[in-house]
């Protein structure tokens, strides 16, 4: 496989990165902050699309897909969470200005702006700093939301680059009738018509053995471009602010083919779920983040009543022959 392909846009990039020693992914990391599990509950429903975070949820704990899509329980926000949904606003927004305007200071001053609109249309965040009278905690996380965005101008030149989409909303259908979506932070197409999907992420590059699950995040994106526009993307593009890493990856068709079996996989095994209301937790470390350890049974807990009509019957456990 090439290694290095034409940049899709004029933006000369670093190098991709062997991921240093570093905490894998993070709920920071979760494929787009936009995606993230509602802080309120509407009603219950069977599953309809596939998302990239939400099938990371299910091959991570079934049990914490259905909290999540199912019985759309509410969580608490975090503050990387949030701080990811922060960053990554004021980097969509900086391509709002003349391509010379944008840099670190204008980046900057373009924080407190969105944190108010973050405040505004999701109150809730501020439970965050509840406990925090006289701002300092707030003041600091401020800081380190800003040292993000200033880490990006050290990975990309935003005064070279002009995307053609930003948090670009995609969705497709495949010929088996799986809706796929997803919301992607920025596609940059190049003069020759190559395709780039980027994806920022506040948290640090994962350690090799998990760098495959934040590629998955991309080879989905990919595959959904491909299919949607008949395109196959040129290149995938991890932005880790956290480190300042930037991680590519050039995919072939048989890598989104296999990206589509996979997918058609586990939504079978998600679709078999729903019909029967076996849904497993599988305790990992994503646990430790986890809202809902008071109602799991690996910590002692009784998950709420099933609130869909279960149609099959629990396959039986296979025995030994
Ligand atoms: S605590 Fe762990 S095992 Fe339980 S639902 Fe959450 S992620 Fe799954």
């Amino acid at each position: 496989m090439e290694t290095s392909p034409a940049a899709p846009t004029a933006a000369p990039q670093a190098a991709t990165a062997a991921p240093p020693p570093a905490e894998a992914a993070t709920p920071a990391d979760a494929a787009n902050p936009a995606d993230a599990p509602s802080p309120v509950a509407p009603a219950a429903a069977p599953p309809r699309s596939l998302s990239p975070s939400r099938a990371a949820d299910f091959m991570r704990c079934p049990l914490l897909y259905r909290f999540r899509v199912i019985d759309r329980l509410p969580e608490k926000p975090s503050a990387a969470a949030t701080r990811g949904t922060l960053v990554h606003a004021v980097l969509e927004r900086l391509f709002d200005v003349p391509a010379a305007e944008r840099t670190a200071p204008r980046a900057r001053d373009l924080l407190p702006g969105q944190w108010e609109r973050l405040r505004e249309s999701r109150p809730e965040v501020m439970e965050l700093f509840a406990d925090d009278p006289d701002g300092t905690r707030l003041a600091r996380w401020l800081e380190e939301a800003e040292g993000l965005v200033e880490r990006w101008f050290t990975l990309e030149d935003p005064t070279r680059l002009e995307p053609v989409e930003r948090e670009f909303t995609v969705e497709t259908e495949l010929e088996s009738g799986l809706r796929l979506r997803g919301i992607i932070d920025r596609v940059d197409v190049a003069p020759t018509g190559e395709v780039r999907i980027v994806d920022y992420k506040t948290g640090k590059a994962p350690r090799p053995q998990y760098a495959e699950e934040a590629l998955f995040q991309m080879k989905f994106y990919a595959l959904v471009v491909w299919r949607l526009k008949r395109v196959l993307p040129r290149r995938l593009q991890l932005v880790y602010l956290g480190s300042g890493d930037v991680v590519t990856y050039d995919p072939v068709p048989a890598d989104l083919q296999r990206v589509e079996r996979r997918l058609l996989a586990l939504w079978e095994a998600i679709t078999l779920a729903t019909a029967t209301g076996e849904w497993r937790p599988r305790r990992g470390r994503l646990c430790d983040w986890c809202d809902h350890q008071d109602r799991c049974p690996e910590f002692g807990g009784t998950p709420p009543p099933y609130p869909l009509p279960v149609t099959l019957p629990t396959p039986a456990p296979r025995t030994a022959e």
